[in-house]
């Protein structure tokens, strides 16, 4: 596995590199991140129509599985003009494409577990290659990197701008996954859950309203068949796996997110509540509320 690592990780550095390396740069955010340590509220500096669609936004997102990383990415994507790649996404469309990965990808994901680097990393390199050809520029990761191993990797081919780690207590996240539903259709997201969770525990009481589908949407709901209850709870056990294992090595958190951490670009969010309440919030801590108007009146 090793040397497969080895043998493969020239490949994806290079080829990260060079699907970046094509565009012109203004200002970089990572030039910018001092501003952000000053202040919490507004990280970065307002978005302007040439920094829109370039590689000044390489941003990743972090969360448990269930709290809304594709939902908050996907609209970034649409706001910065850059591709949202999603690595869940990649996945299911191999397992769904009967290639030779399909059955042992099918095995890995129904039962919650990761999927190996190797077969990331491949998905990942033909994701980007095919960006590359159509001139894509700058990415919002969603849910890679997910261990530090592929964190370090990813360092090594390219520098990442911002990484938004995004919040929800626990119970609220297995409500969300099982209330999870998709248009078999058109490929939307929705949500049937209706969420209205007390305070308890030092968490603050928090609502979500159900995403609803439109009505041509209804009957061609389906649900991803890794989002059982039990498969969901194996999911978050992975997730934090890595936390308990640096718990024991005196460290206090997750080894992705201290990462990043300690090279300052990690924003924390913790989302107040649904869309309505957590998009706003979101776009102000990233200092878009701008674009956030002009995105609204477009959608
Ligand atoms: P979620 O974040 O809701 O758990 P995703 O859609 O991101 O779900 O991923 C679905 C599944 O795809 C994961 O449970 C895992 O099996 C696989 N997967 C996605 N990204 C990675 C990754 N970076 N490394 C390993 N496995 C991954």
């Amino acid at each position: 596995m090793a040397a497969l690592i080895r043998l493969f990780k020239p490949q994806f550095s290079s080829l990260l590199r060079r699907s970046l390396s094509s565009t012109t740069t203004t200002a970089t955010v990572s030039e910018i991140q001092p501003q952000r340590q000053r202040s919490n509220s507004s990280i970065l500096p307002p978005l302007t129509d040439d920094l829109k669609g370039s590689k000044n936004f390489q941003w990743v997102f972090l969360g448990c599985p269930g709290v809304g990383k594709g939902t908050y990415a996907s609209r970034l994507s649409t706001l910065l003009g850059v591709p949202h790649i999603a690595t869940g996404d990649l996945v299911r469309e191999e397992l769904s494409s009967s290639g030779p990965l399909s059955h042992q990808l099918e095995e890995i994901v129904n039962q919650g577990k990761l999927v190996s680097d190797e077969i990331i990393f491949n998905l990942l390199s033909k994701r980007l290659e095919a960006g590359e050809s159509k001139g894509e520029s700058g990415f919002i990761l969603d849910g890679f990197p997910r261990t530090l191993r592929q964190t370090e990797i990813l360092d090594e081919a390219t520098e990442i701008d911002l990484v938004i780690n995004l919040k929800l207590r626990e119970d609220v996240l297995i409500e969300k996954c099982l209330g999870r539903r998709i248009c078999s259709e058109c490929g939307k997201s929705f949500n049937l859950a209706s969420i209205n969770a007390k305070a308890e525990n030092g968490y603050p009481e928090i609502t979500m309203a159900p995403l609803l589908p439109p009505s041509q949407c209804s009957s061609k709901l389906i649900t991803r068949a890794d989002d059982t209850e039990l498969v969901v709870r194996e999911r978050l056990r992975i997730y934090k796996k890595q936390m308990d294992l640096y718990l024991r090595l005196g460290e206090q958190s997750e080894p992705v997110e201290d990462y990043y951490r300690k090279q300052g670009k990690l924003m924390e969010f913790d989302l107040p509540g649904g869309i309505p309440e957590s998009w706003p919030k979101l776009l102000e801590a990233l200092n878009l509320d701008d674009y956030g108007d002009k995105w609204s009146a477009a959608a």
